[in-house]
């Protein structure tokens, strides 16, 4: 039999409900109950269709109100200390507070957990902070009262739950030398009482989420599963397991796999490079879920093709029951494509959002079960497949021609070019600059609002951003920075910026993905050749040198940032795609040189992100994300200065790959690590200048002059002099000017006093 499966739907609601419920809730704007209607209004509505769709699993305990893994924090109990100090704090307004920071009127505050990113995708979770005193206790009211909802449909639905050794491996201690695994058992016995809970009230299965099965594991990683499987070896007592990974290839951990005793095990195909020889890991009887619908991705599927690998591994595997699925939670794609009125006809067709691909599950799964006969559905869904495919061989032709090779290496060494770049910018030592966004204010955002209404005009516009500019140019020539930035006013968002202007993006209206919490993202979509039709920064650029005779930086998003942060084309590899937006931003960089723009920043903060999960696909990645920056950097004279920009803080691991990037000169984020990061560059001896940020843009505090002469001496310790700038941490859009000013102020009284002392 062919059945279908879902392992997660998106839960913000078709209108972004829940987002306005929050943040209505969060201002006391409206009640629990009020807040606890949508959220079940959004269940319900996402239940419905999954039902109306015939699958056969439908998840629950996939909803949730801030983050799935501060759930499973929640569930298990592991509240941190500080929240547990504030009494009065339970419930919700507890996990809230636990998810955003709490503060009372007497003006006691309690920071927020700490939020990272789930796996290589864009939405972050919420890190449990699991310590050796650490006390858990079962609290499974989430996952059975939405059990017991979805039973009001008359729906057994499948619970899904994160499971221990995941729950674990994502956790932090704030002791370094206390791993929390050393809590598995602790934590097994809860979820042995949580499986018998549920058992009892006649569960069935539940999905088990172990993405760490498609990671590296290392030897506490092996063993920590080896003890789940263990504990849970037999079926007494429990629901069925489907065990569920994803993200990454099973490949590497298939030996481990083949000893699972749990009766299902789900793979995500569209990240498996060898899936025969993963699927012969599968035991007898066990039940496999095919993760072949892409979970992760807008396209539609190709139907003909999937069903025919489904057939082939049914007739080689002999499988009694095969589960068709997305290969991961629909979380990470918009909801439902008939929101979008305004794509161009034809990409509208090629596009698949989470309701569409829950029909493509049903049509797999009928057509599965007809002997592989092809339903109807395949027959529209093949032409638009076919005419993706033909677009884009006619497209392919046009980028041989427009490619040539070219040389992706600067014209000279670094040293010479140093020189040459002296003569041109006089620069002192220990130069000064900033990452390129100034304050976004809401006048700011409310001329490009109104710009957008049509409520003024371009003109109007224009003419506002560059009074915005002229204060910026002045204000930055009379504290004394010696490179200045025009504080890319212009920008709602450093790739959206771009993506509107390059051919080859389209963008939904309604096309929301959750990154965090409330708050959603709607990434650009990437369909065609990505080209640049004209000039896309020039203008505002040219306009801020022609206030100053100090040096203005142009200011870039880097390619690899661009592909990061957008939804890409499956039709070809992310290294081609890259590399056209490269050639994009290289023909950019030459007309900001050729309009006498004497430094180019091109700002790659995602390149690290963008790392794959497995460190055995990460040469290549690093090859092809260093060679895009090459392309978009190599094409100007010696005496124009590339700087780079990335906002994290562990280069250990890819310095090597960020020394052949080969930017004249790199700002990092430091302040917060107090320099220690720079111990990578320094253990390298990395040839080029860096920038390490001296002033937490993160933080409202303004540093006074001591910590940022403090800080500037900490860094001299490691880099000599002739290789330092001096700069913030990162843009400075998200602070007041009133933050800014007084900060950036001592920052340059700190780099003058450092300068006379050295
Ligand atoms: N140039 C960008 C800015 O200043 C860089 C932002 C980033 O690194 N995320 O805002
Ligand atoms: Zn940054």
């Amino acid at each position: 039999m062919i059945l279908s499966s879902n392992l997660g739907y998106p839960r913000i609601g078709i209108n972004r409900d829940l987002k306005f419920a929050l943040e209505k809730y969060w201002k006391n704007g409206i009640s629990l109950d009020e807040l606890q209607q949508t959220a079940d209004r959004i269940k319900t509505a996402n239940w419905i269709v999954q039902k109306d769709m015939g699958l056969d699993f439908v998840p629950s305990n996939d909803f949730s109100f801030y983050d799935q893994v501060l759930d499973t924090t929640f569930m298990l109990g592991a509240i941190p200390e500080r929240f547990k100090q504030e009494k009065d704090l339970e419930g919700l307004d507890l996990y809230f507070a636990m998810a955003r920071g709490w503060h009372n009127d007497q003006g006691k505050t309690i920071p927020a957990m700490e939020m990272t990113k789930w796996f290589n995708t864009n939405y972050h979770y919420l890190v449990p902070e699991i310590n050796a005193n650490t006390k858990f206790k079962l609290n499974p009211a989430k996952p059975i009262d939405s059990y017991k909802l979805a039973q009001t449909l008359n729906l057994n639905t499948r619970p899904v739950i994160i499971g221990p050794v995941t729950f674990l491996l994502l956790s932090k201690s704030e002791d370094p030398s206390f791993n929390p695994l050393n809590k598995l058992d602790e934590v097994m016995d809860l979820y042995a009482n949580l499986f018998k809970r549920l058992r009892e009230m006649e569960v069935k299965w539940i999905q088990l989420d172990e993405p760490f099965l498609s990671m590296d594991l290392d030897g506490l990683g092996e063993d920590a599963y080896q003890q789940l499987f263990n504990r849970f070896n037999s079926h007494h007592g429990r629901p069925k397991v489907m065990l569920t990974t994803y993200f990454g290839d099973l490949f590497a951990n298939r030996d481990l796999i083949a000893a699972s005793p749990f009766e299902g095990l789900h793979l995500d195909m569209t990240n498996c490079s060898q899936p025969e020889r993963v699927l012969a890991s599968v035991q007898e009887g066990q039940m496999v879920s095919l993760g072949l619908i892409d979970g992760r991705n807008v396209w539609k599927n190709d139907l003909t093709k999937t069903l025919n690998t489904i057939k082939e591994i049914y007739e080689r595997f002999h499988f009694e029951n095969i589960v068709v699925s997305p290969s991961c939670s629909m979380l990470h794609v918009p909801q439902d494509l008939r929101m979008e009125k305004n794509l161009p006809g034809e990409v509208y067709l090629w596009l698949a959002f989470a309701r569409q691909k829950l029909e493509e599950l049903s049509e797999l799964k009928k057509a599965g079960n007809r002997n592989f006969t092809p339903t109807s559905f395949f027959q529209n869904n093949q032409g638009d497949v076919q005419s993706r495919r033909e677009i884009a061989k006619i497209e392919a032709l046009q980028i041989t021609a427009a490619h040539k090779a070219v040389s992706t290496k600067r014209q000279s060494s670094f040293a010479q070019r140093k020189a040459s770049q002296q003569a041109v910018l006089y620069l002192p030592v220990l130069p000064t600059t900033t990452i390129g966004s100034f304050p976004q204010t809401s006048e700011v955002r409310k001329l490009r609002s109104q710009l957008q209404k049509n409520a003024i005009s371009y003109e109007q516009y224009k003419g506002e951003l560059e009074r915005e500019i002229e204060k910026t140019i002045h204000f930055q020539e009379k504290i004394g920075l010696d490179i200045l930035v025009h504080g890319e006013f212009e920008r709602n968002d450093m790739v959206q910026y771009f993506a509107e202007k390059m051919d080859g993006f389209v963008f939904t209206d309604n096309g929301w993905v959750q990154s965090f919490g409330s708050r959603c993202v709607r990434p650009p979509i990437i369909y065609g050749v990505v080209s640049r039709p004209e000039a896309m920064t020039v203008r505002w650029a040219t306009f801020a040198q022609s206030l100053t005779d100090k040096p203005v930086k142009g200011m870039l998003t880097g390619p690899v940032t661009i592909l990061q942060w957008s939804f890409v084309r499956d039709d070809q590899p992310r290294s081609e795609t890259c590399r056209q937006i490269a050639f994009a931003i290289r023909a950019e960089v030459q007309d900001l040189e050729a309009a006498g723009i004497k430094v180019i920043q091109i700002d790659e903060p995602a390149l690290r992100e963008g790392l794959p999960l497995q460190k055995k696909d990460w040469p290549a990645y690093l090859d092809w994300a260093v060679e895009c920056f090459q392309i978009s950097s190599s094409g100007v004279k010696d005496e124009t200065q590339i700087h780079t920009h990335m906002c994290y803080a562990e280069f250990n691991d890819i310095i090597e790959a960020i020394a052949r990037m080969d930017a004249d000169v790199i700002s990092i984020e430091a302040s917060r690590s107090k320099m220690e990061l720079l111990q990578a560059f320094q253990k390298f001896n990395y040839p080029n200048e860096i920038g390490p940020g001296v002033y937490d843009i993160h933080s409202p505090n303004i540093p006074d002059v001591a910590e940022i002469h403090d800080l500037i001496h900490n860094a001299l310790e490691v880099i000599p002099a002739e290789q330092l700038w001096i700069n913030p941490d990162c843009g400075l859009k998200t602070r007041q000017w009133a933050e800014v000013e007084p900060a950036l102020k001592n920052m340059l009284a700190a780099v003058k006093q450092a300068r006379k002392e050295l």
